[in-house]
């Protein structure tokens, strides 16, 4: 607007109200690399993805010392949304805490992690090895494991699929089933993996609390269905960490819901139904049963779980899964374990057994309450003024391991696997110890 050099003495406007204060903060790389994760999770909240995509690039740029003079400045940026997953915290190899607490594995009484005290079956030991043919890729249907998986299970084998654990069916299901946004049911306290793999492929987690109990909220669960449209609900039974069992009824009214139910039975060998719920996959077309052979058959090194689906989805997953998933070593390891039956099944009654005294045992300490569990675990509450992590701490410094818990619905708890008798006197001589 032209002012005839007015502007020059009578503008309402000055220069000055057009400057902009900015305040130029330098980072070295290493810094950068540091604070940008939080700069991009911020921008993500503020809807700033072009600021988000920076810090991202920011985030991962190789510093000077990384850097070699054929490598580009950066990487391609990593998908936006890893950078809010938290992951999963590696746990330390048994044998180097075994070390560092000052033992030799062998010395160790390993209660943490649920496996089998007993090992697996020597005609296990012995099938692998003998292995024939560890040279030449599995066979990507691993058809005598699903052969003798069906007898095992009733189920015609066009119904199951294996994987290398149950762990790997998880992120299977959730990849065919889901896309990015779309939200999953998850039942917490319970298995880690679901709301893990969830946040990995990019879904979202609404958690719908257990009950103090730990039986599940039906009625949340129901609302949250039809307000959220969740893909898939997890559940587990008997649950990990408490071992409790779902109800036939409770399951029922999932299964009427419309969405996939995946029901873990990990442990359902140790449980008073050990046929668990598997055969209801060919009555129910939004069922899945997972299982595993890591705990009742001792492979959990061996990495096999398999799983019963309908044939619906099943379909699918034989398209989207790796050729190769459950090696040669895991594939004659789980037959053999079917093959050794009454074997095993001795074992697990040794561990049932045991699991009674276990819990009478850990009634008797003042400090602790048990709850009755089903699977190969106990789960205890600690009185205050003791404290389940120090408890923990104080077992692994006489080479005794336990998991401890301090999150929603398990505050101040552990969780100790069953193993054999000499492990339950250690272990409860050690907890009755720290009471004195
Ligand atoms: C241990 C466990 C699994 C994992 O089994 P893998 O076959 O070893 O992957 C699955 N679900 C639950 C509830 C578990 O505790």
């Amino acid at each position: 607007m032209p002012t005839g050099g007015t502007a020059r003495f009578a503008s309402p406007v000055n220069v000055l109200d057009f400057v902009k204060i900015v305040s130029v903060i330098e980072l070295d790389d290493a810094t950068s690399r540091t604070i940008s994760p939080h700069a991009a999770r911020i921008a993500r909240a503020e809807s700033l993805s072009a600021h988000a995509a920076a810090a991202d690039l920011r985030a991962h740029a190789p510093l000077p010392s990384e850097a070699t003079p054929h490598a580009p400045a950066h990487r391609p940026h990593l998908r936006p949304h890893l950078a809010d997953v938290t992951g999963y915290t590696p746990i330390l190899p048994f044998e180097v805490l075994s070390q560092q607490l000052g033992y030799s594995p062998a010395e160790m009484v390993k209660l943490d992690a649920n496996e089998n005290p007993y090992g697996t079956s020597p005609k296990v030991r012995s099938a692998l090895a003998n292995l024939q043919f560890p040279h030449i890729y599995p066979d990507p249907e691993s058809r005598f494991l699903r052969a003798g998986l069906a007898d095992y299970t009733g189920l015609p084998s066009q119904y199951l699929l294996a994987g290398a654990g149950a762990d790997e069916l998880i992120d299977l299901i959730l990849r065919v089933v889901a896309e990015p946004g779309d939200c999953i049911l998850d039942c917490q306290p319970t298995f880690g993996m679901y709301p893990f793999d969830a946040e990995i492929n990019n879904l979202r987690v609404l958690n719908v609390p257990r009950l103090p109990d730990f039986s599940l909220d039906l009625p949340k669960l129901l609302a949250m269905a039809t307000a959220h449209q969740p893909r898939v609900l997890f559940v587990t039974s008997p649950n990990n960490p408490d071992g409790s069992i779902l109800p036939d009824d409770t399951l029922k009214a999932l299964l009427a819901l419309p969405l996939l139910v995946v029901l873990d039975e990990a442990y359902i060998e140790f449980s008073k139904n050990p046929q668990g719920r598997i055969g209801w996959v060919q009555d129910y077309p939004n069922l899945v049963v997972l299982r595993t052979f890591s705990k009742w058959a001792g492979l959990a090194g061996l990495r096999v779980g398999y799983g019963a689906f309908p044939l619906w989805l099943i379909d699918a997953l034989w398209k989207c899964k790796q050729p190769y998933n459950v090696s040669v070593a895991g594939q004659v390891a789980a037959l053999a374990a079917l093959q050794d039956l009454p074997f095993l099944q001795a074992r697990l009654q040794m561990l049932l057994q045991e699991r009674a005294v276990l819990f009478q045992q850990l009634q008797t300490i003042p400090y602790l309450t048990p709850y009755p569990s089903q699977a190969n675990f106990i789960l205890c509450r600690v009185a205050q003024p003791y404290l389940a992590l120090q408890v923990k701490q104080e077992l692994a410094k006489q080479g005794i391991l336990i998991r401890h818990y301090q999150k929603a619905g398990l505050e101040n708890c552990i969780r100790i696997s069953v193993g054999t008798p000499a492990q339950s006197e250690r272990v409860i001589a050690a907890l009755r110890a720290i009471g004195t």
